[in-house]
This record gives structure tokens, C-alpha cells and sequence, in this order.
């Protein structure tokens, strides 16, 4: 599909340099939404992205860089085909398999008339004024994700994931991210392990090991050994980076930010679009060693 994509991405640039005025030719995607396949140009799929992303009030450079992360990670996955459908789609709606979207009916039902069109004039303006933008390693699309907040620093892939990339690696982020605690009563702890295939004797000795990055590398808790990733998707922590304690028979856990902490962090983007950072020097931040290049040089890529 990726080649139709960049076919297409092609042709507009083989025809730009004719004098007489042509109809744009925009790269389409098919998309699959709640089953049905739809055409979608690819920067309206981005402004859905973005408008779904991040409040429409966010400075307009932090839209931008929400913007050329979404379509970086779209050709990304295209490129290696990473997400494919069994639908002939290009991309799906599903936030569990492609990335999160929405359209103007669903911010209306959720915000109402005026935010949805204020929410898609932001969104759109982010994805027009980056146009064909993507982020590039070693002269190829680069996986772009992002996380809602991170504190102090941002988190090395390969302490989430398998594998370390070059450009997921932590970075300061210049954020004071929120605050969040959840308590178990060790009955509760028991039961959640016990769910997730592991038998808690109920001591409580606790330990945690952390990453470079200051987050949990691994929690023990008893006789029980969990990476932080696992910690946090079996107690539905907001991120990794959490203290933890045993008290009166509950078990605390203290989280600031929220998300897996790989990649650019949306609120720390904005703090850099507030203190005057492009949205250049806010994507060259996170993602490291990262160019930003023209999609239509697609064919170039390598
Ligand atoms: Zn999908």
C-alpha cells in the first residue's frame, strides 16, 4: 500500500514544476472505521490524529510537532508494513492496533459543536502548514512514538521494549508532570497477581530496581519479581515511574506522567512551545539524531 502512497506523492511532485494550474494530486489512504472502508487524504488523516492527540488549545508548534510525529508514524508503518489489516485498509481507527482518530461528529458528541470546530481548525492547520513532513533516521521514516508526560526524563525504548533505537533514547523533558497514587489491599494485590498467573505469599518485602531514566526496572514484591512495564499494565499504573510502599495492609503506588515514556512527550512539548522552541527543535529533541525531511523524497529514502 505504501507504494501507492509514495507513487502518488511522486506524481505531485513530477507535475509541480508545469506552469498551468493542476488539481493537486493528495496521497489517499484507505481507512477502516468500525468495519466500513473509507478514502482518506493523508493530512486529514493527520489532523484527526492530532485533534484526538492533543487539546486544540496547545501551542500551535506543539500541534505541529504532534502533527509530523503522527504522519512519520503512519509511513512508518506503512513502509514496514508493521500494522497491517485484513481489510485492504491502510490504516484503521482501532487506538489498540493504529493510532487514536477522531472526526467531527465524535467531537461533537463528546465537546460539543463549537470545541469540534475550533478542535479540527487547530488540527488541520497543524497538518497543512507540515505538510509531507516526516521525521527520518539513516534516511528512513522513523518509528515516532509518543507518550502524554514524563518527569524529568523521558524513557530509553529498550527499557519499555526489546529493542534500543538510536532515537528513542531518554532525554530531559522539561515538564512538571502529574501526580497520581492507587492503594490495593495486599487481599487486592493477591487477587491481581493471582489473575496474572503469579501465587503471592503476602509478605511484604518490597524492593524496586530502577532504570537509568529513574523509572522502575524491576518491582519485587514478596516472592514476586515483575518488570516495571509488567507492574504497570497489571495494577493499571499511569507510567513506570512510581514509588511503592507497604503500609497497614495496602499497597501504595505513587506515578508521576503518564504513558510508556518512549519518545516525545506531548506535555513537554508544549512546555518547549511555550518557552519560545519551534516545532523543529522540539522533534530533534526527542526524537535524537533525527532529521526532518519532505515525503516526497520517499523514493530517495536509504
Ligand atoms: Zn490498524
Amino acid at each position: 500500500m505504501n507504494i501507492r502512497i509514495f507513487s502518488l506523492a511522486l506524481s505531485v511532485l513530477i507535475m509541480s514544476p508545469i506552469a498551468e494550474p493542476i488539481a493537486p494530486i493528495e496521497p489517499t489512504l484507505i481507512i477502516e472505521d468500525n468495519g466500513a472502508l473509507d478514502s482518506i487524504t493523508v493530512e486529514e488523516y493527520v489532523a484527526r490524529v492530532v485533534a484526538h492527540e492533543v487539546p486544540y488549545t496547545y501551542d500551535e508548534e506543539a500541534l505541529k510537532a504532534q502533527a509530523v510525529a503522527a504522519r512519520t508514524y503512519l509511513y512508518y508503518c506503512l513502509e514496514n508494513n508493521s500494522h497491517p489489516h485484513e481489510s485492504r485498509a491502510d490504516v484503521c481507527t482501532d487506538i489498540t492496533h493504529c493510532c487514536g482518530y477522531i472526526t467531527e461528529a465524535e467531537l461533537t458528541e463528546r465537546y460539543g459543536k463549537a470545541y469540534a470546530k475550533d478542535a479540527l481548525k487547530a488540527s488541520r492547520a497543524a497538518a497543512l502548514s507540515t505538510e509531507g513532513e516526516v521525521l527520518t533516521y539513516n534516511g528512513a521514516p522513523l518509528l515516532a512514538v509518543w507518550h502524554a508526560s514524563s518527569g524529568g526524563y523521558t524513557e530509553n525504548s529498550g527499557d519499555v521494549w526489546l529493542s534500543q533505537l538510536p532515537y528513542l533514547k531518554a532525554v530531559p523533558t522539561p515538564e512538571n508532570p502529574p501526580v497520581y497514587s492507587a492503594s490495593f489491599t495486599l487481599d487486592e494485590v493477591a487477587k491481581i497477581l493471582r489473575t496474572n498467573g503469579y501465587i503471592y505469599n503476602k509478605s511484604t518485602a518490597l524492593r524496586i530496581t530502577r532504570t537509568k531514566s529513574g523509572r522502575c526496572h524491576e518491582l519485587t514484591i514478596g516472592n514476586i519479581r515483575l518488570t516495571g512495564s509488567k507492574a504497570r499494565s497489571i495494577f493499571s499504573l499511569r507510567s513506570t515511574d512510581f514509588t511503592a510502599r507497604i503500609s497497614n495492609g495496602r499497597l501504595y503506588f505513587y506515578t508521576r506522567g503518564y504513558g510508556h515514556g518512549v519518545g516525545m512527550s506531548q506535555n513537554g512539548a508544549e512546555v518547549m512551545a511555550k518557552g519560545g522552541k519551534d516545532y523543529r527543535e522540539i522533534l530533534t529533541h526527542y526524537y535524537s539524531g533525527s532529521k526532518i525531511q519532505a515525503i516526497e523524497k520517499a523514493g530517495e529514502f536509504g
